[in-house]
């Protein structure tokens, strides 16, 4: 945890952050392999942060008993479910470690990766060490489709190069996250916005395994709500499709007046009602289509100008925290 000035204790030399939502039945052996993991690396300078995003399951009552047990594990509990960027968000602003791994509840990326991360990190003098997923285990053909499609979309879209298949699983220099933690957006897509921050980044490269147990928590809507955040979160170039749009139409629209000039000089008439209830309605979709789109940029920054908290937290417990409430 970050320790008030009073507090003598100190940093640990590694901090794990994972956001939890419904996991209880990942959680035990969760904290079993990355306290090894941890353990194997850094000895007892590590602490987990685990956040409770509001889960409905026992998920909180698991993480506490995890913290009776464990003086490395710190349980945040947070007011409701804030989703799992921000939960994240939550973790990453409570630890104090000077090496921070992310990581997910569901056990898909192996604790057991961490000793090759740290060496990694120390042997090319990053600041970051992002894990890329060469292969997905046990995941749907939608997700594995949709995935290596959103990811390659945002490529192309963002002037910030985003690296594709990767995750949020990685490995951070203290000054790394402090970086990122700066950034102040409510709509946070935390692995491009560690993209942006700059530093020195090297990609290490493993293989997705099967969630441990549980099912996805993130079903199509989650997905596309994600989706969207990103792409607005770091590319305008939506708001240019109208323009596209425009010139693309305009061009039409020449092509067709010349249709209907000759057929017009031959004496014929074009005949109506198909060609114009064609014209009509693509016409109607397209500028719909850009409308929501600038409505997508006008609902955010009306969010962003609100300036509301990322996320309260209700309680927390472990570290130097025990048995307190926490505040906000
Ligand atoms: N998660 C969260 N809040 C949410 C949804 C998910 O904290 O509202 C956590 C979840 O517990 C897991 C991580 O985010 O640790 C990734 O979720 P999941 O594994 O379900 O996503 P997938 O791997 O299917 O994309
Ligand atoms: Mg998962």
């Amino acid at each position: 945890m970050r320790r008030p000035d009073q507090s003598s204790a100190p940093s640990p030399l590694l901090s794990i952050v994972v956001p939890c939502y419904n996991e209880e039945a990942c959680l035990p052996e969760l904290h079993r392999r990355l306290s090894a993991a941890a353990r194997a690396a850094v000895g007892d300078a590590h602490e987990i942060v685990l956040v409770n995003d509001g889960s409905r399951d026992a998920s909180w009552r698991v993480m506490q008993t995890l913290a009776a047990a464990d003086p490395h594990v710190v349980a945040v509990n947070l007011s409701r479910n804030h989703g799992h960027q921000l939960a994240l968000t939550a973790g990453l602003d409570l630890c104090g470690g000077a090496r921070i791994l992310i990581i997910d509840a569901d056990l898909q990326d192996p604790p057991e990766l961490l000793g090759a991360m740290m060496a990694e990190m120390d042997a090319a003098e990053a600041d970051v060490v992002y894990a890329v997923r060469r292969q997905r285990e046990g995941e749907t053909w939608f997700k594995r489709a949709s995935a290596a499609g959103f990811y390659r979309l945002l490529s192309r879209l963002s002037p910030t190069p985003i690296p594709v298949d990767t995750g949020d699983f990685r490995l951070m220099s203290r000054r790394a996250l402090d970086a990122l933690l700066s950034l102040p957006e409510q709509a946070r897509f935390i692995r491009g916005m560690v993209a942006w921050i700059g530093f020195r980044q090297v990609p290490f490269l493993y293989d997705r395994a099967e969630r441990h147990a549980g099912t996805s928590k993130y079903p199509l809507a989650k997905m596309i709500a994600f989706a969207l955040d990103a792409v607005t979160g770091f590319s305008v170039a939506p708001l240019r499709l109208a323009s596209h749009f425009g010139l693309w139409l305009g061009a039409a629209s020449v092509l067709l007046l010349g249709y209907i000039l000759i057929a017009w000089a031959r004496g014929a008439t074009v005949e109506g009602w198909t060609s114009l209830m064609f014209v009509v309605v693509t016409l109607g979709a397209v500028q719909m289509f850009v409308l929501g789109m600038i409505g997508e940029y006008l609902g955010r920054l009306y969010i962003e100008a609100k300036r509301r908290p990322l996320y309260l937290v209700a309680d927390i417990v472990g570290g130097d925290h025990d048995g307190r409430r926490a505040s906000a």
